[in-house]
């Protein structure tokens, strides 16, 4: 019976998870889906409970795909670029660690490639392919779905949270640059753009 509870309560913490992440992303997806089991199985792994109350200044999640799932993760996690809690990390893979500040723990969770194929054939009968991947990922276990490796992660104090550690000028473009990413180059202190070249031509 206890057990029966505890699964409806998880199922009901999943579909509310669930509801907001589409609100918040625009549309239900299978990363949705997936970003916001990921979330919640990186949680649970390194004992955080209540990501955006009482334990929001002890979680630093670390994302490596800036695709729909990202979004999921933000949105469970509570975590964001600007509050420095989230790190993008531009790997291109389905994966995120969680790092606990206070007890230093940390989890890798990566998505599985053959859950995939087995989400496929869990309702093979179904005409949209991609309504049965969505239905299948929320109800497959996360030992199908993901991989979870555990990590150690350490993180420099001008990456936390919290007010900036420094800031400089930029001998080439004059622009400032905080949180010590100044590069030195031939005795010059220079911004990355200046120092390897940037995305954008003046
Ligand atoms: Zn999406
Ligand atoms: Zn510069």
């Amino acid at each position: 019976m206890n057990s029966l509870v505890e699964a409806g309560k998880a199922a009901a913490e999943f579909n509310m998870l669930l509801q907001e992440s589409v609100r918040v992303h625009g549309h239900l997806c299978a990363g949705q889906v997936l970003g916001v089991r990921m979330s919640m199985l990186g949680l649970r792994e390194i004992g955080i409970i209540d990501p955006k109350g009482a334990n929001r200044k002890s979680l630093i999640v670390y994302v490596e795909m800036d695709r729909c799932a990202t979004d999921a993760v933000q949105s469970v996690t509570g975590c964001s670029l600007g509050h420095r809690t989230m790190k993008f990390m531009d790997y291109g893979k389905m994966a995120a660690t969680f790092l606990n500040l206070k007890t230093g723990r940390a989890v890798r969770v990566f998505a599985r490639d053959d859950s995939r194929q087995k989400a496929k054939d869990l309702f093979p009968g179904v005409e949209n392919k991609y309504a049965a991947q969505i239905e299948a990922y929320k109800v497959m276990s996360d030992d199908e779905l993901f991989n979870v490796m555990e990590v150690t992660v350490r993180v420099s104090p001008q990456d936390m949270p919290g007010r900036p550690m420094g800031r400089v000028q930029c001998d080439s473009c004059g622009e400032h640059v905080q949180d010590m990413r100044e590069v030195c180059k031939d005795g010059k202190v220079l911004c990355v753009p200046c120092a390897s070249g940037c995305y954008y031509i003046p």
